[in-house]
């Protein structure tokens, strides 16, 4: 039986833009590996984001997985709690709380406070903490910009309408405030209580030493994507007792994998960022394969280049995908029956620096997909492949061999 895996390129589906004379992104870069998998395999397209969910990277690659986030999307800030370890009461809010700057007019300046230091972002968390936390409020610290804050206890909701920082870039945050998703007495003190903290720690940030003299300093706390502890069939049971390994630098996509009761591989140096070990998870890929039947392997870079609105650095990000991660796995599977597809998550489009829901394209090559006349892997080459449009679990059970 072949394995399979999934080369996932987080943000990487563009738009046609005139200054790379009408192609996207992904065309204009050199993608020999990748065109690869198209020429010796079959093109389709994939709807990772359905109409009424948020269009974040978790829903998005619940979809790829198969995990149908229409019916299981526990939240992002419950992901990200159980990819941590934090074990979650079953009262307790999970929120995934960013670490951002507002400019001094109070507009959205950047999602991720300049990409802030792991080991500053660390200390403010904890400052924050020893400040703040208390029976009712723990911050608790992720990678980077990407923290947590859990509320305890029965009288806090997660039923919240919230604004996702890295869709919120230029908006004043007047226009970006909490607000109650439903009539209950929970949701309203939630919000309320919630204002009043975001007003207390941006008092507390503004002041404390580490952000002095910092063009993005991590002026605010922002908690968005809140729910309770997740509740996900795991991978085996779901696919035929197969079993899934993940590699990811990011929490949420390996907190999915545990959710998902995936075998989570740690890679040291995954950054998420253009600077990581694609070495490292090229080579952890090739490894899970021989012990697992699936592996999906998911590198952030590209996503975090398209929400900065750097074309040149998008492309750069899209050609090391595809040299650096793409090829390496390819050669070194040659001799192996082994169904490869590749996606993104969701488009980036430079332009607007936050996810679409357009569907993505996708190519598929090995014994599960048989060979179509599209011959690179592009966006606009993609719809009018073999596979044609896919959603729900359709991409899983075909790399899988599942009816
Ligand atoms: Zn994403």
């Amino acid at each position: 039986m072949a394995k399979s895996l999934i080369f996932l390129a987080d943000g990487m589906a563009d738009h046609n833009l005139a200054q790379l004379g009408g192609k996207t992104p992904l065309e204009a870069a050199s993608t020999p590996a990748m065109d690869s998998i198209a020429a010796n395999g079959s093109c389709g397209t994939f709807l990772t984001l359905p109409e009424g969910l948020p269009t974040s990277s978790d829903v998005a690659n619940m979809s790829v997985l198969g995990f149908y986030p229409e019916k299981n999307y526990p939240g992002r800030g419950p992901i990200e709690a159980v990819s941590q370890g934090v074990d979650l009461a079953p009262d307790d809010v999970a929120w995934r709380c960013n670490l951002v700057t507002v400019s001094p007019e109070g507009v959205m300046q950047d999602y991720s406070a300049g990409h802030i230091d792991n080991a500053v972002s660390r200390q403010l968390i904890a400052d924050l903490q020893q400040e703040f936390g208390c029976s009712t409020v723990s911050f608790i610290p992720g990678v980077s910009y990407r923290n947590l804050l859990v509320l305890h206890g029965e009288e806090f909701s997660d039923k919240i309408k919230y604004h996702k920082p890295d869709s919120s870039h230029g908006i004043h945050i007047d226009d970006l405030q909490l607000s109650p998703a439903d009539n209950s007495a929970e949701a309203a003190y939630t919000v309320k209580f919630l204002t009043a903290l975001f007003k207390r720690t941006a008092e507390f940030l503004a002041s404390h030493p580490l952000n002095r003299g910092k063009s993005s300093p991590a002026s605010h706390i922002w908690p968005w994507s809140p729910g309770h502890k997740p509740d996900l069939m795991p991978f085996s049971q779901r696919y035929n007792g197969k079993t899934g390994a993940i590699i990811s630098a990011v929490d949420v996509i390996k907190g999915l994998g545990k959710c998902a009761g995936m075998d989570v591989i740690e890679v040291p140096g995954a950054t998420g960022y253009i600077d990581t070990n694609y070495a490292g998870k090229a080579e952890a890929a090739v490894k899970a394969l021989h012990d697992h039947d699936f592996v999906y392997l998911h590198v952030e870079a590209i996503d975090e280049c398209s929400h900065e609105g750097n074309l040149e650095l998008k492309l750069q990000a899209i050609e090391d995908f595809d040299s650096k991660i793409v090829a390496p796995v390819l050669g070194a599977c040659k001799n192996m029956a082994v169904n490869f597809a590749v996606l993104p998550d969701h488009p980036v489009p430079i332009e607007l620096r936050k996810h679409t829901r357009t569907p993505v394209p996708v190519a598929v090559m090995g014994p599960a997909a048989g060979i179509d006349e599209i011959r690179t892997y592009s966006e606009n080459l993609a719809p009018d492949g073999a596979l044609g449009f896919m959603k729900g679990d359709q991409l899983m059970k075909l790399l899988l061999g599942i009816k």
